[in-house]
């Protein structure tokens, strides 16, 4: 995030940044960039988040798409300003495979990081650490999924606001 706070319109600050894309990976205009393990692999090596010579087997690409899925409907309650209990369920439940513990560093520090050694527990983790932040920070109702029903963009806003920038009405 610039210093000023200021992010472009529609853009999740900090770390949230890392929810909102992995969110957006299914929307109307690109496809599904994970629907497959050999496309999930180069989006994940991309975006930091496994090393080049890492794999995810399918079980595993299976619970990241359950992942999303639990992400996005999440996100749609967001937007919709209501509860989704078993959305909420479903994402407890898959962000528990980045097995996150609290750590303190030499220095004193105080940070969330994942018991796990293996590579689909930490891609995981980087979801979930970002989530614990920003609802810490108060920012994650405002990350939401746009309603209008040829959309689906994962954006960031005011809170309970429904659309996205492009499809905002009035
Ligand atoms: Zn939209």
């Amino acid at each position: 995030m610039p210093a000023d706070g200021i992010t472009p319109e529609g853009t999740a600050p900090g770390p949230l940044e890392l929810v909102q894309s992995f969110a957006n990976t299914l929307g109307a205009a690109g496809g599904d960039l994970l629907d497959t393990r050999e496309k999930a692999v180069p989006w994940l090596r991309g975006g930091g988040l496994m090393p080049a010579d890492a794999i995810v087997t399918g079980s595993e690409h299976a619970a990241l798409l359950r992942l999303r899925d639990a992400l996005r409907d999440t996100l749609a309650a967001h937007a919709a300003g209501r509860a989704d209990a078993d959305a909420a369920a479903r994402l407890t439940r898959g962000l528990a495979d980045g097995r996150l513990v609290t750590t303190l560093t030499p220095g004193g520090a105080v940070k969330l990081a994942t018991a796990a050694r293996s590579v689909y527990p930490s891609i995981v983790a980087a979801i979930a650490v970002a989530i614990a932040e920003s609802g810490a920070a108060g920012t994650w109702p405002r990350l939401a999924l746009c309603q209008d029903p040829e959309c689906g963009t994962a954006f960031y806003g005011q809170q309970s606001v429904r659309h996205c920038p492009a499809h905002r009405i009035g």
